[in-house]
């Protein structure tokens, strides 16, 4: 099909083939238009799309004779639904050219010097939020009415829905022209949306695909009662109509403008320099990306300056000069070719989805986790359905949704009754989600997974032994427990696939260097069920002793910050497994040497300052410390710096950026403190 394609815009005129190639085209991307844009009910992924929306925006580019004027590539948006009031827009909303690549970037770039004869220009870049696009009006500083985008010409009225929106003004704050339309995106923040989803999960409601579509789908409700209820935020980002207004010199005062009429705009706005500015602006918001509060599939890119503005103008549905900086795509779409079930090192069986090979993210993705039963059996998915593929961050990919509407056979998944590995019983806890293998060490599956744990960089920390070396190794009934590494020898490592004398030497030495080991390390290394880093380097500091540990009761455990209920039963019943305390008596009589942590040195500490032993979560950036100075310090003031937010918090110092963390914090209620006010706090008490 690709080729054909090829072979068709290859010929110079356009035949008949190529005119029908352009229709059918033309046809599909509309009827994806039509589901996206007015049901809010994406038939394929944004991937998917873009990359046939280039096949045409190719075609037509090679093609002069094909005819345009009804193409997708003129059109802004979708049709307007007759539910609703349909308004003329007084100045048409365009979409934004995008660009997917740095020569897209450095192309854009460079027809904007050629059109304006200017170097070095300025851009204001800012992050493209991923909802729907607003316009708001508002006579003598009033609320008056607000509309979608719809096509661009005209759009729905939907003012009752974005009354509600709660950082919307309805009046405008300080000096204000006669009349004003402001313009900007509609979204549901990640969290919210996942609150949201978990509250209509629990009701049995419909489930939204993505923040995108919750947010496009409750701004379009007729009953305004609906979207009152939806965590909906509006962030500014141009002007359409108005009267009265003189214009500033630069987009990014216009956007401080919006800001002082009381709207919220996105934080990580910026001006930069030509085009290493603006590919610098790319990289670093390509790391922040996943911290951030909401969704963006991009950047926007816009010429600082108005008068430059205007001076390049318009194409047909998108502004000269601005350019959408797109991220590679992080949800596509794939195939389930089968489903095979992992076992993991606490038994835990995950059902994994076989992907028809595909790049999400820039990266090839062949397998996705289905979690579990449960959300197989919510999200509707089947053996060889269609899927949406997501890899967000360092997240481990995930099937989001079936395309169900490609359903041909449907083949059930189901759980086995026998773990596919060792074929012990499987047992599946009637309030739990998790179907767990009961083979415990007698299983190959469990025991390679909790060796890759006991030897991994946090735990024992053996350099050299990897996945392969300890799958080989548990295959082959070399290592049937933990303390077997301790016995490996020099002639039985050489057996190993890739193993040769020299490597062989380096991992013994490493096996033999880990065993003075802190008991924090330890602690997590034996893998008690739910304890993590932190809570084991918490029970280390708290009991001070392994035989402490062993001893400690339901309420001493509880007694501890990061140890919660389940936790302390987990690790009381870890104890009273005896296998397990023999595990632990063989690691010991093969050398394993635990080193306890000193007692904290109290006395040293002044008592009589604010942070002395209270729980603190940094997060954010700060201006005068790095987030690791600033946990030493407060650590050196006694306060037990924490990683995440719960009722135990006393305090969450926030500063630039703070996301999530923050947002926890204001539910809960927790004191929360900025970085001047920390700075004040820490000179009044002179520390
Ligand atoms: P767009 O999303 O590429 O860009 C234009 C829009 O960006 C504007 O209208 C505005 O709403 C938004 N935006 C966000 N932040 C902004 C900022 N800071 N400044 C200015 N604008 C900002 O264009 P589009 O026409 O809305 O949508 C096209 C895209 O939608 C496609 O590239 C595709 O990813 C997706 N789409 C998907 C399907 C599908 O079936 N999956 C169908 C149609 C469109």
């Amino acid at each position: 099909m690709k080729k054909l394609a090829q072979d068709i815009i290859k010929q110079s005129s356009s035949s008949p083939e190529i005119y029908q190639h352009h229709q059918k085209l033309c046809q599909k991307i509309d009827r994806y238009n039509y589901y996206y844009y007015t049901l809010d009910n994406p038939l394929v992924s944004d991937a998917q799309y873009d990359a046939l929306y280039q096949q045409l925006v190719e075609l037509e580019k090679t093609h002069h004779d094909l005819d345009t004027s009804n193409s997708p590539t003129t059109r802004v948006g979708g049709d307007v639904l007759s539910k609703f009031n349909v308004i003329n827009h007084k100045v048409p909303m365009l979409s934004l050219s995008n660009g997917f690549t740095e020569e897209e970037v450095k192309a854009f770039y460079k027809r904007l010097y050629e059109l304006t004869g200017q170097e070095n220009l300025l851009f204001e870049c800012e992050p493209k939020l991923d909802g729907l696009a607003i316009s708001i009006h508002y006579e003598r500083g009033k609320l008056s009415y607000a509309v979608t985008r719809g096509d661009g010409a005209q759009g729905e009225e939907v003012t009752a829905n974005v009354r509600t929106i709660r950082n919307v003004p309805l009046v405008l704050q300080g000096d204000y022209p006669e009349y004003i339309e402001i313009r900007g995106e509609v979204i549901i923040n990640k969290q919210d949306f996942l609150m949201l989803n978990k509250r209509a999960e629990k009701r049995q409601e419909k489930v939204f695909a993505n923040p995108r579509n919750a947010a496009a789908g409750s701004i379009r409700q007729l009953d305004s009662r609906i979207a009152a209820k939806r965590p909906l935020r509006m962030y500014g980002y141009g002007i359409g109509a108005n009267q009265g207004f003189i214009l500033p010199r630069t987009q990014f005062e216009l956007m401080q403008q919006i800001k002082a009429w009381g709207f919220q705009i996105a934080d990580e706005i910026e001006t930069v320099k030509g085009v290493d500015g603006l590919l610098g602006y790319y990289q670093k918001m390509a790391h922040l990306r996943a911290d951030l509060s909401y969704d963006i599939d991009g950047l926007v890119y816009k010429l600082n300056e108005i008068a430059l503005q205007d001076e390049v103008g318009f194409i047909a549905r998108a502004p000269r000069w601005a350019l959408a900086h797109k991220f590679p795509a992080e949800e596509v779409e794939s195939e389930i070719v089968n489903v095979d079930f992992q076992i993991g090192r606490t038994g835990a069986i995950t059902p994994v989805a076989r992907l028809k090979p595909v790049a999400v993210g820039g990266v090839m993705v062949s397998n996705a986790t289905l979690h579990n039963m449960d959300e197989i059996k919510r999200k509707d998915i089947y053996i060889h359905d269609r899927v949406i593929v997501r890899r967000a961050g360092d997240v481990i990919p995930e099937v989001v949704r079936p395309l169900v509407q490609y359903r041909t056979v449907a083949q059930k998944i189901e759980m086995p009754k026998h773990c596919p590995v060792c074929h012990s019983v499987i047992e599946v806890l009637k309030d739990q989600a998790v179907a767990r293998c009961t083979g415990d060490w007698f299983c190959k599956g469990q025991t390679k997974e909790r060796i890759k744990h006991f030897a991994s960089r946090k735990a024992m920390d053996i350099d050299g032994l990897g996945d392969k070396i300890v799958e080989q190794l548990v295959e082959r009934d070399i290592v049937k427990l933990p303390h077997d590494l301790y016995h490996l020898s020099l002639p039985v490592l050489m057996q190993l696939e890739r193993m040769g004398r020299k490597s062989s030497i380096n991992l013994l030495q490493a096996i033999e260097q880990s065993k003075n080991v802190s008991l924090a390390r330890f602690i997590f290394a034996i893998g008690i069920r739910d304890i993590g880093e932190v809570s084991a380097k918490s029970l280390a500091e708290n009991f001070g002793s392994l035989s402490a540990i062993q001893k400690a009761d339901y309420n001493a455990l509880i007694d501890i910050h990061d140890i919660g209920e389940v936790m302390a039963y987990n690790i009381i019943h870890f104890w009273q497994n005896h296998e397990n305390r023999q595990m632990i008596d063989k690691l010991l009589a093969s050398g394993v040497n635990i080193i306890n942590p000193e007692k904290p040195k109290v006395h040293e500490i002044n008592v009589d300052n604010p942070f002395y032993q209270k729980t603190v979560v940094i997060t954010g950036s700060f201006v005068d410390y790095t987030r690791d100075e600033l946990k030493e310090k407060l650590s050196s003031l006694g306060a037990k710096c924490v990683n995440s937010v719960s009722k135990k918090t006393d305090m969450v110092i926030a500063g630039e950026k703070a996301g999530s963390k923050l947002q926890k914090a204001q539910a809960l209620g927790v004191f929360i403190i900025d970085e001047s006010n920390l700075l004040t706090m820490l000179k009044e008490f002179d520390l």
